[in-house]
């Protein structure tokens, strides 16, 4: 087989990838060594900044979008017994897209399968080839065959766990990172939301966050010790301990219902640089980890694909080498804003086992500073929003 980009991973950043691809007639093929209905089952993001938003517009993947996603104007800091709302619009101009990355996911999906582009699902032991040269390529199991496919480019959007950044020797990677001493314990049920917009509550007993995939369905998280165990949480104790970290209005106003989905989900940050290895680009979740407070890991994939696919697009159709060569830098950069802003925003929202009453105090004079202060309030919201590409 052959083909001239070779995207691997068919989360939302190889899927948008292929899309935009797509549409400057430039062909791919995704591999992904899991099934698309376990894909399509996987519960995520649900904040997609403007940009993303218009990358999914660009894609021809919005139409559903538009229609069901919620667009909010701003959020509500919860702290002191009361909400602080951000008023993202007012101070910025711009708004986020409340639509869950398993419908962005379904989408571009069903994009791909109306086009005939190719997918091959459950392949297994995906491996990058002489991507040191420029031709390279990739080899899979599947049915109990090896297969070959020689391709231009190949995109590791495969994920934190995926083979595209394993492939790299370790001496060209530089890697940063760090772990957060806690988990978030998440569950999504069909419940309206106990409010219209996002609430993060930073509470003496920890953290919690309101937020919703729908009018109708709501994901909620607490802040929880990394040693919990999802089976000791019934839903009863849950929304007790959810309530107990909110507002009294919105604790006596939530409606509680049956969960369908908890887990628990570990914090961190993880940064591998470059993101270019030759003919090997790492994109999304294989090149970088952000803890989810700040809302930025999908967001981050669908930036890093932005860059990319400008970079492959001017090759191709104008001869132009410049994007493509500055593919790491310029990811890198909007990396570092995002790693930044979800870090600071982790260490403002959570309580932390090891800050003492001085760390404690610090915590609760910034979150007065940035409900007060407009620039502060600005700033902010300028990285909610997402920094400009
Ligand atoms: C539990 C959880 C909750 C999250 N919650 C939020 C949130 O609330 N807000 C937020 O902004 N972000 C959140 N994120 C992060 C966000 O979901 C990711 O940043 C986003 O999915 C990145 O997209 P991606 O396409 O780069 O990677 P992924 O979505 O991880 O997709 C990678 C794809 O590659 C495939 N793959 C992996 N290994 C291989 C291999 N060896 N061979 C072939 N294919 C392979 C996988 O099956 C998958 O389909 C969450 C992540 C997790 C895990």
């Amino acid at each position: 087989m052959r083909t001239q980009v070779v995207i691997i991973g068919s989360g939302p950043s190889g899927l948008l990838l292929g899309e935009l691809l797509k549409g400057a007639g430039i062909e791919t093929i995704i591999l992904d060594r899991v099934g698309k209905d376990y894909i399509l089952g996987r519960v995520r993001a649900g904040v997609l900044e403007e940009g993303t938003v218009g990358l999914l517009r660009e894609a021809g993947a919005a139409a559903r979008m538009d229609r069901e996603g919620l667009p909010h104007d701003g959020f509500s800091l919860a702290f002191d017994g009361r909400d602080h709302r951000i008023d993202l619009h007012g101070l910025t101009g711009k708004r986020v897209m409340v639509y869950g990355q398993t419908e962005v996911t379904a989408d571009l999906i069903q994009r791909r399968e109306a086009s005939g582009a190719l997918t091959i699902y459950e392949a297994a032991d995906v491996t990058p080839h002489a991507f040191e040269t420029s031709s390279p390529y990739v080899t899979f199991e599947k049915d109990g065959s090896t297969h070959r496919i020689d391709c231009d480019f190949i995109a590791g959007c495969d994920g934190y766990h995926g083979a595209s950044r394993r492939a790299v020797p370790r001496e060209a990677l530089k890697t940063f990172e760090r772990v957060y001493p806690f988990g978030w314990l998440g569950i999504l049920a069909d419940v309206p939301p106990v409010s219209d917009e996002l609430i993060y509550a930073n509470h003496p007993r920890g953290f919690a966050l309101c937020s919703m995939r729908s009018q109708t369905r709501s994901r909620y998280y607490i802040q929880c010790a990394l040693d919990e165990k999802v089976e000791d949480w019934s839903d009863d104790r849950f929304y007790d301990e959810l309530r107990r970290r909110l507002p009294a209005e919105h604790a006596e106003s939530m409606v509680t219902g049956p969960s369908f989905e908890k887990s628990i989900a570990p914090l961190r940050s993880f940064v591998a640089e470059p993101m270019r290895f030759g003919s090997l680009f790492l994109v999304g979740d294989a090149a970088h980890i952000v803890p989810p407070t700040g809302a930025k890991g999908l967001n981050l994939a669908a930036s890093d694909v932005h860059y990319l696919f400008e970079g492959l697009r001017d090759l191709y159709l104008e001869q132009s080498a410049t994007a493509l060569n500055a593919y790491s830098v310029r990811a890198l950069k909007r990396v570092w804003g995002a790693v930044r802003f979800s870090w600071s925003m982790t260490m403002l929202m959570h309580r932390f086992p090891d800050a003492g009453d001085f760390g404690q105090k610090i915590q609760e004079a910034e979150l007065d500073y940035l409900v007060h202060s407009q620039s502060a309030s600005t700033a902010l919201a300028e990285n909610y929003v997402g920094l400009p590409y």
